[in-house]
């Protein structure tokens, strides 16, 4: 069943389901499928490009990630003192009587030991709590900031979004702008969070370690790093097959839930034809195949950590070799041992999470690309730079050899020229298909025509502000479009800002006045999504009052009373009289019933009006309205 409603145009670029449409001629190279960056060179100019297009964004929070980076440099400093208490108690304190040798920090070889010991041992805890302290705080700060960050994109990316026109929406599914807006700014959130600054903290934490190893003793050093290059060869390679065997289970476990969502959704089917051992059986090779890629990349990460174990292993081994040669040598002294092995094992620990940030950054960049592509798509109909307010329209409506097509290779509207007396009723009428809705999508200027031009009151559609004309416009279309908002604000959304009194008024003239106040809540009643609660006629009659309280002089009903009952239909016709009532109005329709009282009826087939008239003239003419008039009175008995 269609149902008619009444929309006023606003709203039009908001709602992505009905038949006239907007324009919004994006640019297709825009919205081309993005390829993922694998690694960090590949995703360093976008992520260039994100943070540059989001600067007056993160600039907004310059405070809090002020306070996240200090949070992190302390987080990084207390990360690379920690070995070092422990390294003074055993060099100044356990070996205060031994030799020590040439020492870096001499001024502590004249301390008191148990002086020394007491403030290292609160040392050890210090570093901790520093540590502790400042992860907490860089933590805290920057999910807060990046939170409020992807907000405001959020907010500008809604913005954005309706702005654009509805051909946009037609061409582009509503699945993909939803994800956009919803997983692919989160995870720009969450991996800035979770991946960017982690990967900052330890790759400076790294870089720290390394410098600190030369300082005490390069040699130490050198041995120390020589496994360094086996360590990345063999986690760059099990990292890449963990990842293709991960991909792999993942396109199963989609075909899986694809094949399961069929198979559900035809469940009678599926039993009636008696294909449920059949489906089974499809259905248990690629669940036996994703248990096997489940098991073989726990497998390759269990090998993965046990060979950094052992590389681990043998460098310290090499180290404490070297190193204990060093000791009695008097080169370096056993606490700075202590220092080269802890270092060694926390220097491989980051190394080892490198390969899965990378991937979630790469990830979160071809995001934020996402995004910035939506972002970046124009909408076709804006307003001209000269564009002026629209004063208070009559009406006067006129097509001046109008040619439109949707694409340029189709023309939809041929050279249409017509004018329209204001106040006058316009009935559009004819086949399907035939440009009806194409017509009056122009004079709303969701579309701008390929040539010729459209006056309202002798000037061009465009040069007046887009707004500023959908204003003075309200439509009735079939699909129902009431917002899960109150019936009070339903109607106002006619007009923002319109009073309780305005409100009433218009719900009067529309016939509903009397059916919401014998709702319980009344004029407060929620409406549940697109309308369920109320009959078709009623919602239609809510949607009139919408347009009433917008006060258009200019009206277009596109089959305003299809698919309702008598009664409903002769509440919501005389609705639409009293609101068309010294309006501009356009009538699409295709029971020749209800345009018959219209000043002229356009009958209009492949895009070029073939008769024009008033009822008594076309009749007179004899010719398709005639026929059809008398076609569809044999049929319905009207
Ligand atoms: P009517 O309202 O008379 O049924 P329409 O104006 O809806 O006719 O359609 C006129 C022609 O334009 C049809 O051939 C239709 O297929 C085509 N058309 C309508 N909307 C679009 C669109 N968004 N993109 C491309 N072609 C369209």
């Amino acid at each position: 069943m269609a149902i008619d409603n009444l929309v006023d145009t606003e709203q039009l670029e908001s709602v992505g389901s009905f038949k006239i449409v907007a324009v919004g001629i994006m640019r297709e190279s825009a919205f081309r499928k993005r390829q993922k960056p694998q690694t960090l060179t590949q995703a360093l100019p976008g992520l260039r490009r994100i943070v540059k297009e989001f600067w007056p964004e993160i600039r907004q929070q310059k405070l809090l990630l002020g306070i996240s980076i200090v949070g992190l440099i302390v987080e990084v400093i207390a990360q690379l003192l920690r070995p070092w208490p422990l390294k003074f108690i055993f060099d100044y304190v356990i070996l205060a009587d031994a030799t020590i040798p040439a020492t870096k920090f001499p001024m502590l070889s004249d301390s008191n030991p148990m002086v020394l010991l007491l403030i290292f041992s609160v040392g050890i805890v210090g570093v901790s709590g520093l540590r502790a302290v400042a992860a907490y705080v860089n933590l805290v700060t920057m999910s807060l900031a990046a939170s409020r960050i992807v907000a405001e994109i959020r907010g500008r990316l809604y913005a954005h979004l309706q702005r654009l026109s509805l051909s946009f929406y037609h061409r582009v599914k509503s699945g993909d702008l939803i994800t956009r807006i919803t997983s692919d700014i989160d995870s720009l959130r969450s991996v800035t969070v979770m991946a960017i600054f982690p990967l900052i903290v330890e790759m400076l934490t790294l870089v720290s370690m390394v410098g600190l190893m030369f300082w005490l003793n390069w040699e130490l050093a050198l041995i120390g790093l020589a496994v360094f290059p086996l360590f990345l060869l063999s986690t760059v390679k099990i990292t890449k097959r963990i990842h293709q065997v991960s991909r792999k289970q993942r396109r199963r476990e989609g075909a899986m839930a694809a094949t399961a969502a069929e198979a559900i959704s035809a469940i009678k089917v599926v039993q009636a034809l008696s294909l449920e051992r059949m489906l089974q059986r499809m259905f248990a090779t690629p669940n036996r195949k994703s248990l096997e890629d489940s098991a073989r990349t726990q497998q390759l990460s269990a090998t993965l950590q046990r060979t950094i174990e052992i590389l681990v292993a043998i460098a310290t081994a090499l180290v404490m070799w070297r190193g204990v040669q060093l000791v009695m040598a008097g080169k370096v002294t056993p606490g700075d041992l202590l220092v080269f092995t802890n270092y060694l094992k926390s220097a491989f620990k980051p190394t080892r999470q490198l390969a899965k940030h990378i991937a979630k950054i790469s990830k979160a960049t071809a995001s934020g690309e996402r995004i910035l592509d939506l972002l970046d798509v124009v909408p076709a109909i804006r307003d001209r730079q000269d564009a002026i307010k629209a004063p208070l329209f009559n009406g006067d409506v006129e097509f001046e050899s109008v040619c439109f097509g949707y694409s340029r290779d189709k023309t939809i509207l041929k050279d249409l020229s017509f004018r329209v007396v204001p106040g006058h009723r316009v009935a559009l009428v004819g086949p399907s298909g035939g440009g009806k809705s194409t017509l009056v999508s122009l004079l709303l200027r969701l579309y701008d025509p390929l040539s010729g031009r459209i006056l309202i009151d002798g000037c061009d559609l465009r040069q007046y502000q887009i707004e500023s004309l959908r204003r003075q416009i309200s439509i009735v279309l079939q699909d129902s479009v009431l917002f899960g908002v109150s019936i009070r604000d339903n109607i106002a959304y006619g007009s923002l800002g319109a009073s309780d009194r305005e409100i009433k008024a218009a719900a009067r003239l529309a016939n509903a006045h009397d059916f919401i106040m014998a709702l319980p809540q009344g004029y407060d009643t929620v409406m549940s999504e697109r309308g369920s609660t109320l009959s078709g006629g009623q919602r239609q009659r809510i949607a009139i009052a919408r347009a009433a309280v917008r006060q258009a002089p200019i009206v277009i009903l596109d089959e305003p009373t299809v698919g309702l009952d008598n009664k409903s239909e002769q509440a919501v016709t005389e609705a639409l009289d009293r609101l068309t009532a010294n309006c501009t109005t356009f009538l699409i329709t295709h029971d020749l019933t209800t345009s018959k009282n219209a000043e002229q009826i356009f009958y209009i087939e492949h895009g070029e009006i073939i008769e024009q008239g008033t009822h008594a003239e076309l009749m007179q003419l004899g010719k398709r309205y005639s026929t059809l008039y008398q076609l569809q009175g044999a049929v319905t008995g009207k």
